[in-house]
């Protein structure tokens, strides 16, 4: 089964799937560095030097561009980690050292910080909109997959699927 794709604007075949710039745009580096902590009070000596290593994405304006959506479930548990952590840690040492047991605090801190998570990430689907701002992503994301870009004039064609694959 062979689709003709078209762009919209210009009518060029030349066109290249959102994804794919996306991807083609992308690079990832690889950092290797020794740095000497501030700590470091022995300039000479090797204890206390560093190897970092680490990876570096680089993008380019268009991969930017044609990036997919990003969830904005992302966002709410990332602030929910925060207080979940603070109340995870608070409960923890408070049960594990009232039963003097690491691991029983180990574990309500583990179970505390997830409870808090989940239920902060409920009570943004629930009421602060947040089913709406998935719904959202989903589309946007549905319709991410299925852009293309011409590589003529630069023009976004969404080529929609038909229900039955959808
Ligand atoms: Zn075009």
């Amino acid at each position: 089964m062979e689709i003709q794709m078209k762009c919209h604007k210009c009518g060029s075949q030349n066109l290249k799937r959102y994804a794919f710039v996306c991807e083609e745009g992308t690079s990832t580096e690889k950092i290797n560095a020794t740095v000497k902590p501030s700590w470091n009070t022995k300039p000479f000596g090797t204890f206390g030097k560093q190897k970092v290593s680490g990876t570096r994405t680089v993008m380019t304006a268009l991969a930017k561009r044609c990036s997919a959506p990003t969830d904005p479930s992302g966002g709410v548990f990332l602030l929910a980690t925060v207080p979940a952590l603070l109340i995870g840690l608070y409960l923890g040492i408070k049960i594990g050292v009232f039963v003097n047991m690491f691991w029983v605090g180990f574990l309500v801190f583990a179970f505390s910080v997830g409870g808090v998570v989940f239920a902060c990430h409920q009570l943004w689907l629930r009421y602060l909109g947040g089913v709406v701002l998935v719904n959202n992503y989903q589309k946007e994301l549905r319709e991410w997959q299925h852009s293309w870009l011409c590589m003529q004039c630069g023009a976004a064609t969404i080529v929609r699927p038909s229900n039955r694959d959808a």
